[in-house]
């Protein structure tokens, strides 16, 4: 170790090259947030197995052309698709924000061809396969493996915090797509759960939508323009997505309506400057059985198809703590820093709860610090402090008067949050110029979001 390095950078080198313990470890995920996470955990000298039920790796970054059965991707019965990515889909971040910190997320040939700062999909789903490839990832995938169930091994994990947990990973296997009814179970001492919440459809609620006679579509299900062609649309939604569709459908469709809850500062409703054939209106009032969806300012549009950009909820299935982690209008909890259940902690965690967030690096640290917890190389305060501190955040929560729904939700805190990340880890937190970006890359995107790109 060169002398020149600073004395806690060496600490923690040596820290990495002497773990104190290693654990068997499942992680469920093979998109940005599984693929760090088993990387932080193998380097910290964990056993992990990666389980992704998908045929490759990059989660929500596989585009799938294909839909699912339901539009609204309600039915429980319907065959899920994974990705909500839509054909044109560009990146919101700007590359230099959106790489791990020894792999940076630059163009080449490596890459699919396309150099620009907002890159497409495709893009970004090369460079998580160059992630795993150079880091030696997917030989810790087992892809087409699907995870049913993940219950506490039987006599352990009461919560009452005595004797160490041990988990019972349930997970089924697929052939050519179709599930081969193949079972297997594989005991564990930890969980990773890195499944992402951008799969499962928030659906808006509409008075009087089941006698209205027109189309449903969630964006989840969202490709392409065309099938728009000709028709009166409603999109329901203030968010990346309803601003990228209504700016993609409006030029074959015949009008645009966008719904939105709260305008925010600047944006007048009406008809939008520049687009001859889209309207802004306040929140929906009611849909009416002669095909007229009402807003809350009494115009009304005469609609073929409502577009609900709505957002997701978090959805773990598979999961079961006898009640011990449970997800309640879109809090998953009780999590200590978004990550441990207390009564469960270190043996079951999360990554990629935050949203509103520059995802990649944060997936990083949150991995970093669970692999060193799991070692034995951070320490954790007890359960009842844990406990404690999550009650304190959810009090302040409602006293600030943000619902239960946006407990994962950062933004403006994001900083303090991996400020503190890299504390813990003894690790450098994000540069500042990256979080300088990141808010000059919001006031351009709310000042110019037609063109904030390629600017
Ligand atoms: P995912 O990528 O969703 O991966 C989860 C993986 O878990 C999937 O591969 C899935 O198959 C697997 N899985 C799920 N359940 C199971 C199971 N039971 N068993 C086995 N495997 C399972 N972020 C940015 O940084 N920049 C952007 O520009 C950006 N744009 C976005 C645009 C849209 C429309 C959306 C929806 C999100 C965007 N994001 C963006 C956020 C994006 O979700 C994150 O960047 C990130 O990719 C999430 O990674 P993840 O690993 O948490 O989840």
């Amino acid at each position: 170790l060169s002398l020149s390095m600073a004395p806690a950078v060496v600490d923690n080198l040596l820290d990495h090259l002497l773990p104190t313990q290693s654990l068997h470890a499942a992680v469920i995920g093979a998109g940005s947030a599984g693929l760090v996470a088993a990387r932080e955990l193998r380097r910290e000298g964990h056993s992990v197995v990666v389980y992704e039920r998908g045929n490759q790796v990059g989660g929500i970054w596989a585009y799938a052309p294909e839909t699912e059965s339901d539009p609204m991707g309600c039915d429980p019965a319907r065959t899920v698709v994974h990705s909500s990515l839509y054909s044109s889909l560009r990146t919101n971040l700007p590359r230099e924000l959106m790489g791990f910190s020894d792999y940076p997320f630059v163009a080449g040939p490596a890459r699919s061809g396309d150099p620009r700062r907002f890159p497409g999909h495709s893009e970004v789903l090369a460079y998580l396969k160059g992630f795993a490839r150079e880091f030696e990832i997917e030989e810790m995938v087992r892809f087409d493996t699907e995870v049913v169930k993940v219950s506490l091994l039987d006599g352990n994990g009461n919560g009452n915090g005595n004797g160490l947990i041990q988990w019972r990973v349930k997970s089924r296997k697929k052939t050519d797509g179709i599930c081969s009814g193949d079972e297997d179970d594989e005991v564990f001492d930890a969980v990773v759960v890195c499944t992402g919440h951008h799969t499962e459809p928030q659906i808006a609620e509409i008075p009087g939508i089941d006698a209205w006679p027109g189309k449903q579509i969630h964006s989840h299900n969202y490709r392409t323009p065309e099938p728009f062609k000709d028709q009166v649309v409603v999109l329901i939604g203030n968010g990346q997505s309803s601003a990228d569709i209504s700016r993609e459908i409006a030029p074959v469709a015949k009008e645009v309506h966008v719904s939105i809850r709260a305008p925010a500062e600047g944006i007048v409703l009406g008809q939008r400057p520049g687009f001859g054939n889209t309207w802004l209106h306040p929140m929906i009032e009611c849909a009416r059985e002669d095909g007229a969806i009402v807003f809350a300012d009494g115009t009304c549009a005469y609609a073929d198809v409502i577009l609900h950009c709505t957002g997701y909820k978090y959805y773990i299935p598979f999961l079961e703590t006898n009640g011990i982690v449970s997800v309640d209008d879109n809090r998953v909890g009780p999590l200590y820093k978004h990550i441990f259940p207390p009564l469960l902690a270190p043996w079951l965690s999360f990554v990629g709860l935050p949203q509103k967030v520059i995802p990649f690096p944060l997936f990083e640290l949150q991995s970093n610090w669970i692999a060193g917890v799991l070692s034995g190389r951070f320490t954790l305060p007890s359960k009842k402090e844990m406990m404690e501190e999550v009650e304190n955040f959810y009090a302040e929560l409602e006293a600030a008067g943000v619902p239960k729904r946006l407990t994962h939700t950062m933004t403006k805190t994001q900083f303090e949050y991996y400020d503190w990340l890299a504390e813990q880890c003894g690790i450098p937190g994000l540069e500042e110029w990256k979080k300088q970006l990141f808010f000059a890359g919001i006031e351009s995107l709310v000042a110019r979001p037609d063109t904030y790109r390629d600017e």
